[in-house]
């Protein structure tokens, strides 16, 4: 069935049975568990652990993950349609989920299988919650000048030059900090990357499984955030925390490929969430434009909102339509730096605009902390900065497109 800002058969086309199916779970979940704290949660800025317990009792902490790691093993395109129900429930929520499998996508692919045993399976399971950590102080679009450092240690503890060979370092001091970083400090595990030789740009990152708790790693500052306040997010201090080598992530230097791979995927995720926010603001917004009536008659009778109604259903059909396009390339192989970026722009500018768009329809109640309204505008300002800034994915488009048109 539709909801009622999906067009009949837009939201479902093409779907599988087992699409649906999930689809309907994380709708019935998000609506009866997960909304109805949403304005509250976001107002004392509280995140409920319990809500990210039943997302793995149901299955949604792994569920785009394949079988063979635990995970569902369901399509992307199945992921996206999770994420609309949950951000159009609350966007807080969904962006805890999505950076949740965020961190454990890079496992899957550049794991051992050791890691996949001890590391990823409690947080497929929803036992354990992840976290994704990239920025700092000094580096944010250009992940690349990251300065948190990974010294070489042999095992007895001497430094080993950063041009020596891997095979003798039984692990890393990590030194630095990081911010922004989501779930923090209530993640237990932590993908982290930082570089064993600056002076190697993006070839000297290299990723890290942190577990919270390591000796030397400890939580800074709470960021005191506008929107998604219901999902915390923190600094992360390294003071000399000792990480084995089992637990490096891939090879040294592979570290800023594995970013840009997990992000690629985070951000179709991102943009399905979005899409769940406009869907929202223009359900509710259709809903009391035919409650509320001024000068005698219905607020859905003045063809001014009737057309802003309109172009908020042409907003988030166009949205969903690129999200899942985005989703299907990913499910059929096909590279998705280009689809992804497109996807997430697209979405979380149309969100923006639907959510600005629902507080003006909604008037003096759309300003009112207490209807949620505003809420979803302030949720959908931060898709535009966050996993990569909207600049920044037109900078990606564009270098794209450029490559390959011949002159
Ligand atoms: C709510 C929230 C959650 C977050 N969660 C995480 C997380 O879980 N993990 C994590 O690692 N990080 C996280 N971040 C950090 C986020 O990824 C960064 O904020 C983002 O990448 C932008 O970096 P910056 O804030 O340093 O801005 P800057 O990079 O300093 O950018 C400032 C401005 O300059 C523009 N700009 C920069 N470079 C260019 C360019 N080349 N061309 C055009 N314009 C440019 C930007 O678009 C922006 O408008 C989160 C941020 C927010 C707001």
């Amino acid at each position: 069935m539709a909801a009622a800002g999906e067009p009949p058969g837009l939201g479902a086309g093409g779907l599988t049975a087992e699409e649906r199916l999930l689809r309907d779970t994380a709708r019935e979940f998000a609506q009866r568990e997960v909304a109805p704290t949403a304005i509250e949660r976001d107002e004392a800025e509280r995140f409920d652990r319990s809500i990210f317990t039943r997302m793995g009792e149901l299955g949604l902490t792994g569920a785009p993950l394949p079988e063979s790691v635990g995970g569902a093993g369901f399509s992307y395109l199945g992921w996206t349609l999770v994420m609309e129900e949950l951000g159009a429930a609350d966007m807080a929520s969904a962006v805890t989920l999505s950076v949740h499998v965020l961190s454990q996508y890079p496992v899957v692919t550049f794991g051992t299988a050791a890691q996949h045993t001890d590391w990823l399976a409690p947080m497929v399971a929803g036992e354990a919650l992840g976290a994704f950590c990239l920025t700092e102080p000094h580096a944010g679009s250009d992940a690349a000048a990251l300065r948190t450092r990974a010294v070489r240690l042999a095992a007895d503890g001497s430094e080993i030059a950063a041009d020596a060979p891997s095979t003798d370092v039984a692990s890393y001091r990590l030194h630095g900090s990081k911010i922004w970083i989501s779930n923090a400090p209530e993640a237990d595990r932590y993908l982290v990357f930082a570089t064993i030789d600056a002076a190697k740009g993006p070839k000297g990152i290299t990723a890290f499984l942190v577990e919270k708790g390591t000796p030397g790693f400890r939580f800074g500052a709470h960021e005191r955030k506008m929107g998604i306040r219901a999902c915390p997010a923190a600094e992360l201090i390294f003071d000399g925390a000792d990480i084995p080598a089992a637990r490096r992530l891939g090879d040294e230097g592979q570290g800023y490929r594995i970013a840009l791979s997990a992000l690629a995927e985070g951000r179709i995720s991102i943009a399905a969430a979005c899409v769940g926010i406009g869907r929202s603001a223009l359900e509710q917004s259709a809903a009391y434009l035919q409650q509320r009536t001024a000068f005698g008659a219905p607020l859905a009778e003045l063809q001014g909102l009737r057309f802003t109604i309109a172009e908020m259903a042409r907003e988030v059909a166009a949205a969903r339509a690129l999200t899942h396009e985005a989703a299907r390339a990913k499910d059929r192989g096909e590279p998705i730096g280009e689809w992804s970026s497109l996807a997430k722009w697209t979405a979380s500018d149309a969100a923006m605009r639907v959510a600005t768009d629902a507080v003006q329809l909604f008037g003096g109640s759309g300003y009112s902390r207490e209807t949620g309204i505003e809420r979803l505008m302030r949720d959908a300002k931060g898709a535009q900065i966050y996993e990569g800034t909207n600049q920044v994915h037109r900078e990606i488009v564009a270098r794209e497109v450029l490559a390959r048109t011949s002159i």
